[in-house]
């Protein structure tokens, strides 16, 4: 076996997720999560060997460096077979502005890069640099094997027409605002596995991914490549979500500031935390307390159908950019692998498409499971299981082995 082992990091602002992955034969060797979304007090968990362990790391505010000096200190090197055979460090980051449209190994110029694209991704790209810092003082050694892989890049082969805004020119030439999208590492895993299901090849696949997460986008894929998605210059534009607006009329940003006097961060906190699903419902934003309720309760259900009535919108939408081709269309993220009630509900009104669920097959689709859900006479429709650290494993190996 290949003894070449990628250290994953995804830093968020609730979460740090870890793995550890041998990109040669698809193996996650160990995964965890810290999580300090609840308390100051992060927990952390983490799986070997199929056993699971769990501490409390933290008593005081969250430090990246502290739980990555963790991690090393009490998870990698108790075995030293894995520790030693780390040969890289990928690090999810959201967004890389203009400047950046693919993986890179991160030196001074594209710590700069991904600093400038900040102003797209308050919330994530500032955390993102921090992890990245925070591995450069834990494993030194590594230092110059850290690699970055982008939300964004994905998405850099849309043409100008998906991703200019019709406001004057000047602000995309001179402040590079546009659509830059993202969840482009989920769509790269997408495109790889679905083209080995379906034995297309990438370049001749046509397809429409819905990753439904958290955070939740479309892509559509023509000839393998992107040619539109539903999030924007930031992640906020597009589908409805858990607790983001999507696409609203920017003429209510102007009503609660004009009218309700609310402030710009205000204004910002509400459609990012507390708008789509929740917003609606007032009750909660995850699916899984939704699906419960949704019968009995006209509010969640309301909430839930305008969720899947945008997204079949948008699908509806990227059709007419397929040049008439389209192979499948695909849920992924943790709605779309497990919400048999929401790809029901969407999948419904796609008749035009050919799409008819099988209903059974739909029931039993969750947790992990990957496969066809519609019936033998429609257009294909799958459900697949996003493995986003195995890009970053795969690209961060790929540019540091010869490095
Ligand atoms: P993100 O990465 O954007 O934070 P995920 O892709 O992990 O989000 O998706 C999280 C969401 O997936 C949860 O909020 C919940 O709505 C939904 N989800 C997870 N498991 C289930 C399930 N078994 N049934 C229905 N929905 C689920």
């Amino acid at each position: 076996m290949s003894t070449s082992l990628a250290l994953i990091l995804n830093c968020g602002s609730s979460s740090l997720k870890f793995s550890v992955i041998n990109p040669v034969y698809n193996k996650t060797v160990l995964s965890g999560i810290v999580d300090f979304s609840r308390s100051l007090h992060a927990k952390i968990s983490w799986k070997i060997d199929n056993k699971t362990y769990s501490s409390d790391i933290l008593n005081k505010t969250v430090n990246y460096e502290e739980i990555i000096s963790f991690i090393s200190n009490n998870i990698l090197k108790n075995d030293l077979n894995i520790f030693k055979n780390i040969s890289c460090i990928g690090h999810r980051v959201v967004h890389g502005g203009s400047k950046i449209n693919k993986s890179v190994i991160v030196n001074s110029k594209v710590i700069k890069y991904i600093k400038d694209a900040s102003l797209f991704a308050p919330l994530h790209n500032p955390i993102n640099l921090l992890g990245i810092q925070a591995s450069f003082n834990v494993f030194p050694n590594l230092k110059k094997k850290n690699v970055a892989v982008f939300d964004t890049a994905f998405h850099s082969t849309m043409p100008k027409t998906s991703y200019l805004y019709a406001i004057p020119y000047s602000f995309y030439k001179h402040y590079g605002i546009r659509r830059y999208g993202a969840h482009g590492i989920s769509y790269t895993y997408i495109v790889s596995r679905v083209s080995k299901i379906l034995k297309i090849s990438v370049d001749n696949l046509n397809v429409i991914i819905c990753h439904l997460g958290n955070g939740a986008s479309v892509a559509a894929i023509r000839d393998g490549i992107c040619v539109d998605t539903s999030m924007g210059l930031t992640p906020l534009e597009g589908l409805v979500m858990g607790t983001r607006s999507g696409d609203i009329d920017p003429s209510i940003i102007f009503f609660m500031y004009n009218k309700l006097k609310m402030s710009i961060d205000d204004i910002e906190d509400t459609l990012i935390r507390k708008s789509g699903l929740l917003g609606l419902n007032e009750f909660s934003n995850d699916c899984r307390d939704l699906e419960k309720e949704y019968v009995s309760n006209n509010k969640i259900k309301l909430s839930i159908d305008i969720f899947c009535h945008r997204l079949s919108k948008y699908i509806s939408a990227y059709t007419s950019l397929m040049e008439g081709k389209l192979d499948a269309i695909i849920f992924s993220g943790g709605i779309g692998e497990n919400s048999c009630l929401i790809r029901s509900i969407t999948v419904s009104k796609l008749s035009l498409l050919n799409c008819k669920i099988d209903k059974t097959v739909n029931l039993s689709m969750k947790l992990g499971r990957e496969g066809f859900i519609n019936k033998r006479n429609s257009m294909m429709i799958l459900v697949i299981p996003t493995n986003e650290e195995l890009v970053i494993a795969k690209e961060a190996i790929l540019l540091t082995s010869n490095s």
